[in-house]
């Protein structure tokens, strides 16, 4: 059998972040990845938004995680050389009845710390994007964009020179709890076993299916899981756009909204879409609604420049109407299992909070 210090499981932007971490930290570390690429599920199926950490309960892992996760992320983009834009976002308001909305989200990002959103009026908004219908804007500089392909990249590289390996087409089949960590079972063309003392779950949409694989592991620590499906369509033109633009958000998502690639052209998305299955094909019959949607604060939208785009799921750990859920970084302390992490519920603003998240696992790991 294999011994090693720590197990990464799932290749995500995510799971990369804390290989990098715990590498750092001089860890020896192995990222084992079920797919042939790393990346492929949740981590490229994205807005690419870096968020300000401006809509999550105060207090929140969310909204603690996203802003500190925001600044280490600009940081590290520069210093590595990672494609990125702090292109700003307006949060627009398109019926008086919204202005108050945008008063509370003011408020809530104040209480997270984020304190450089600017309330315009339509003309200051439109002076900014002269497409754009509205009543009212936020304008919030520190939003921006990320190439998460290139991020994940250099998360694995720096990882690598630090020693951790990766292993693609290495499924975490299932486990147990051992006297001195656990023993875990992989699949694939050579399927091995492996001691590792630190096991970190870090498999999206699949952490609950790994914890409930782990024999010994207490099933009442394992939370619901619920898949809520994200349909993006992109633009067959030139977005007449600069910025980010967001509606007033929405039950479960932030609404119908604009973002921008790196290379300028434009996606709109994700909606919402409850889902039993996981299932990426995009839902051609939503089409009608993404052009209501967006023509609300874009009338000039013309009839076919939508195009399906892709699909992303969230792991939500709440279900329809239920009221939405923080992260679930679970360690020792909440289930008794020495050296275990699980990451339950890492949707949206997991991509921002990637470093941020990381520096936490290594903490409940067991420090550095
Ligand atoms: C529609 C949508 C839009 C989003 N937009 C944004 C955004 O704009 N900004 C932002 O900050 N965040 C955004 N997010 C959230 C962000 O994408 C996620 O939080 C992040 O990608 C999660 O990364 P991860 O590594 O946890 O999961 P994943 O990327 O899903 O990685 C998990 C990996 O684990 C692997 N795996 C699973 N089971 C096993 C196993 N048993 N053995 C081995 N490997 C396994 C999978 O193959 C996968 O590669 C969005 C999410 C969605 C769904």
């Amino acid at each position: 059998m294999e011994r090693i210090d720590c197990v990464v499981i799932g290749a995500g932007v995510v799971g990369l972040a804390v290989a990098r971490a715990l590498s750092l930290a001089g860890r020896e570390v192995i990222v084992l990845e079920e797919a042939g690429a790393i990346g492929t599920e949740t981590s490229s199926r994205n807005s690419e938004v870096i968020h300000a950490g401006i809509y999550y309960a105060p207090g929140s892992a969310k909204a603690l995680l996203c802003v500190k996760g925001r600044e280490l992320l600009y940081r590290y983009c520069e210093e590595r050389g990672v494609a990125h834009r702090r292109c700003g976002k307006l949060i627009v308001a398109t019926a008086p009845e919204q202005v108050a909305a945008l008063h509370k989200i003011q408020a809530q990002a104040a209480a997270n710390g984020v304190h450089d959103l600017r309330l315009l009026t339509a003309e200051e908004a439109k002076a900014m994007e002269p497409a754009l219908r509205c009543v009212a804007a936020l304008h919030s500089p520190s939003t921006g964009i990320v190439d998460s392909h290139a991020l994940m990249l250099a998360y694995l590289g720096e990882a690598e020179d630090h020693g951790a390996m990766h292993a693609l087409l290495s499924p975490v089949t299932g486990g147990e709890i051992v006297a001195d960590g656990m023993v875990l079972d992989v699949g694939g063309t050579e399927p091995m076993r492996v001691h590792a003392h630190t096991v970190i779950n870090s498999a999206g949409l699949m952490a609950q299916r790994f914890a409930a694989s782990l024999r010994g592991f207490p099933s009442n620590k394992i939370p619901p899981l619920y898949y809520a499906k994200g349909n993006y369509y992109s633009l067959a033109a030139r977005p007449p756009f600069t910025r980010l633009i967001y509606p007033v958000p929405e039950a479960a998502g932030l609404g119908v909204h604009l973002t921008l690639d790196l290379a300028g052209q434009a996606r709109f998305g994700p909606d919402v879409e409850w889902i039993d299955e996981i299932d990426y094909d995009v839902d051609l019959s939503r089409a009608d609604g993404f052009y209501r949607a967006i023509r609300d604060y874009w009338p000039g939208l013309k009839d076919g420049q939508l195009a399906p785009g892709y699909a992303g799921v969230r792991p939500k750990l709440s279900g329809p109407n239920e009221p939405a859920n923080d992260f679930l970084i679970q360690g020792p302390a909440a289930h008794g299992i020495p050296g275990l992490v699980n990451l339950f519920g890492i949707e949206s603003p997991g991509l921002t909070a990637s470093l941020a998240l990381a520096e936490h696992v290594v903490q409940e790991a067991g420090g550095i």
